[in-house]
């Protein structure tokens, strides 16, 4: 199978989840995560249609961001959905278009000002880490509404909404939970003002992003099943 053929059958795949939680499918947007794939992968993906790509580390988002710049002109975009360091702030501002995983009020701010300095509002995503793991960056649960009362204070960003990495389960119902807990903080928070009404739920990747649907992603992000396994991790 092609890049544009397991595309393609992701795509059909969105559309299925889609209709089963009773959702238009153009609601659900696909990043393609390219961490680790060559600049042709990322073409070919970009031939087949995909313009929205993913990347985990401000290096590598930089190189690419360098390389497919004939490519960003037609319309594609980067992705930061790894962990930001405060001292690539001001590199990541200058090479993506969204950064999914703000970690605490401190990196958001941080985005802000690098974001104001360059006279740019970036979208941004609180990433909620609700399974309390150390090794994985998020705010604790028990923050997340004092982050996004402070961040929604904030001018040079936009804050768009959510994203979750949720612990790796075999069987992705045992997900569930979490993507079901995910969408009610967001629901609060659009209650308590501090999210506009159905912001960003980013959670779902290639073994999962049909559950993540059916609990109410609208953006999904998805790797090896797009590009197959990475070539180095
Ligand atoms: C790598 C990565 C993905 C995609 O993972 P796949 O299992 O390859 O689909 C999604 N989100 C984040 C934050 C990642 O680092």
């Amino acid at each position: 199978m092609t890049i544009a053929d397991r595309l393609g059958a992701i795509r059909e795949r969105i559309e299925g989840a889609a209709k089963r939680a009773g959702r238009p499918a153009g609601d659900i947007e696909l990043i393609a995560v390219s961490k680790f794939q060559p600049i042709g992968s990322i073409e070919a993906a970009f031939g087949a249609g995909q313009r929205a790509f993913g990347e985990n580390r401000v290096q590598e988002a930089e190189e690419k961001a360098l390389a497919l710049a004939a490519l960003r002109q037609r319309g594609l975009t980067i992705d930061l959905i790894g962990n930001l360091q405060s001292n690539k702030v001001r590199k990541a501002v200058a090479s993506v278009s969204r950064i999914q995983s703000i970690d605490s009020a401190e990196l958001g701010e941080r985005v802000a000002r690098a974001a104001t300095d360059v006279g740019i509002v970036m979208p941004i995503l609180v990433q909620a880490d609700l399974a309390g793991e150390d090794t994985k960056h998020g705010v604790p649960e028990s923050e997340l509404f004092e982050t996004l009362e402070r961040l929604a204070r904030a001018s040079g960003i936009r804050v768009a909404g959510l994203m979750l990495l949720p612990p790796l389960f075999e069987n992705p119902d045992d997900a569930r939970p979490y993507f079901r807990r995910l969408r009610l903080h967001r629901d609060e928070a659009v209650k308590g003002g501090l999210l506009k009404p159905g912001a960003d739920l980013s959670m779902g990747m290639s073994h999962d992003f049909e559950v993540a649907i059916e609990e109410g992603a609208t953006i999904v992000r998805v790797g090896t099943a797009i590009f197959g396994e990475r070539p180095r991790t």
